[in-house]
């Protein structure tokens, strides 16, 4: 047995990656972008006096950090990694990068797994991890306004109310990829995804010019709205330097619950019938696969099984509430109406903290344990709730025909109806060869994905993993917008070149 690190969040995974699949991802990422280190080399000293020497990075061993991602999948090169630690800098070394033609990729907590945050052909690389100052916090207007570089973890934890993003890589990843990928997490059932969180952006443009929209206002109908142009936008249009953040209030009670459901059709049933009593208590609603409780089990230390016996499928749901008292009550009632009409099988509800923090670690680590039973193949995909059943269903039949003897692991937001459909090698194959099968696999569940006007990427975004997808599932006109929009803002492709589009 292997010992999963516990508390997933933050924690980086090594790679469960073959060479062949990753050489061949680099080479189709290199494909489309100019390698530029002659031009870039050359240019490296006046980039380097605009940071100065100590934090412009050119050693290849101090650069290494920088240059693999979370997994290993995906490896950069790079002349320099600039660390600029003010919003001048960055203006500075874009209006260089524009003037002289010089491509530039943007990285915050380098926990993307898209491969977004990877300079792979020799681009400069810019860390934006500096930038890492709360500058101010405004309990009257219910706002923060961070710097792009501050942590997640460091930004929820530094106000006395709620910021309620919250993911795996909480404790790595920035407030500036969060919004460049537009993360979801396990709260956006209630509080939407990281866009839904930003009332106004500080953003340097690849020009170098610097547009100051960091505004608190809910109400500002003065034109288009261009904050949403970045988000989301995975530092193709520009760089994000700051953000105005919406606070709630911080929690009174919480309960927390591992819900087994009679059948995945009782999933979305119960998660209606959890909507219509709970209301806005309900956070989160998160569904597991038995296989996903078999590996967290397996492979993590101090976990037990949540239940008295097994049941195919679970889910865990959170309720949180700014009263005190009523939530438990709420919780029971509810979940004995499910019992009553046939969607629940089982439940246990966190008794303490230490419970309800057991609950979600058994739910973080199915990823994670995922790598101790060979390849995965991953996706994170979304359909609309009610179609998730028969999706989860579909998906499994097309993955077992692309690969006899393959696992699914179906887990994730079913709340959001985004599931992380991966799938695990079958028992005991190569997993070299398993890997090698990616694209075949994809295909498989992207169709039935796309059959129910689904998304191939409802969290993680297109960085170079899923740009060659793209053309063939988005909307042609919607692609030629976002091709004008490219041109219109980076007419040099001075940004992330060779990402998203
Ligand atoms: P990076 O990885 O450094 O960059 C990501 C992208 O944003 C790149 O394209 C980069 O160029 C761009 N970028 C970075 N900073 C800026 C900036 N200041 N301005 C403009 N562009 C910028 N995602 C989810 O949505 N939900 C999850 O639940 C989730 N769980 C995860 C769990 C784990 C263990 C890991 C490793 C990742 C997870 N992710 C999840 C992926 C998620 O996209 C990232 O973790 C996070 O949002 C990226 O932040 P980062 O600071 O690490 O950005
Ligand atoms: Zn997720």
């Amino acid at each position: 047995m292997h010992a999963v690190a516990q508390g997933g969040r933050g924690k980086k995974a090594p790679s469960d990656h073959p060479h062949a699949r990753q050489n061949a991802l680099k080479s189709r990422a290199n494909e489309q972008t100019v390698p530029q280190t002659p031009r870039t080399r050359r240019a490296r000293p006046r980039f380097v006096a605009l940071v100065g020497e100590h934090h412009a990075v050119t050693d290849p061993a101090a650069q290494a950090d920088f240059l693999e991602e979370p997994r290993g999948l995906y490896h950069g090169r790079t002349p320099v990694v600039l660390r600029p630690g003010s919003v001048d800098e960055v203006a500075a070394i874009l209006a260089l990068a524009g003037e002289l033609g010089v491509p530039v990729v943007l990285q915050g907590g380098n926990t993307g797994l898209v491969g977004g945050q990877i300079p792979f052909s020799g681009e400069i690389l810019l860390s934006l991890t500096r930038l890492d100052r709360i500058r101010e916090i405004d309990p009257a207007s219910n706002t923060m306004t961070c710097e792009a570089g501050v942590v997640l973890q460091t930004a929820a934890a530094g106000v006395d109310r709620l910021f309620p993003l919250s993911l795996g890589a909480e404790g790595s990843c920035t407030i500036g990829g969060n919004l460049s990928t537009n993360a979801g997490g396990t709260a956006a059932l209630a509080y939407g995804v990281a866009r839904d969180l930003v009332l106004g952006l500080e953003v340097v443009l690849p020009d170098g010019r610097v547009w100051h929209g960091l505004n608190k206002l809910k109400k500002d109908n003065t034109g288009y709205e261009l904050k949403h142009l970045f988000m989301g936008a995975e530092g193709t249009l520009g760089v994000i330097t700051a953000a105005v953040l919406k606070l709630f209030p911080a929690p009174k009670s919480i309960e927390t619950a591992v819900v087994a459901v009679a059948s995945p059709e009782a999933a979305p049933a119960l998660l209606g019938l959890m909507q219509d009593r709970a209301g806005d208590n309900l956070t989160s609603f998160e569904l597991m696969a038995r296989i996903c409780v078999d590996f967290a089990l397996r492979h993590g230390t101090g976990l037990r099984d949540p239940l008295a016996a097994p049941h195919l499928w679970y889910v865990l749901i959170e309720l949180s509430s700014g009263v005190r008292r009523g939530l438990r009550d709420l919780m029971e009632e509810t979940l004995a109406l499910g019992l009553e009409r046939g969607l629940v099988a089982d439940a246990a509800m966190a008794e303490s903290l230490e419970h309800r923090a057991a609950f979600w670690r058994l739910r973080e680590l199915v990823a994670e344990a995922q790598k101790f039973e060979g390849g995965s193949i991953k996706q994170d995909v979304s359909v609309p709730v009610a179609a998730v059943p028969d999706f989860i269903r579909a998906a499994t039949v097309a993955a077992l025909r692309v690969v006899p003897g393959c696992r699914p692991v179906p887990f994730g937001h079913l709340g959001d109806g985004n599931i992380h459909f991966n799938v695990s090698q079958p028992v005991g194959a190569d997993k070299a060869a398993y890997l090698a099968r990616w694209d075949d696999m994809s295909d498989a569940v992207f169709a039935e994905v796309l059959a129910r006007g689904g998304s191939i990427s409802a969290e993680h975004g297109i960085g170079v993993m899923k740009r060659d997808y793209l053309p063939r599932v988005k909307d042609p006109v919607a692609l030629d917008l976002m091709r004008m929009l490219k041109t219109a803002l980076d007419p040099k492709g001075i940004l992330n070149p060779g990402k998203v589009v």
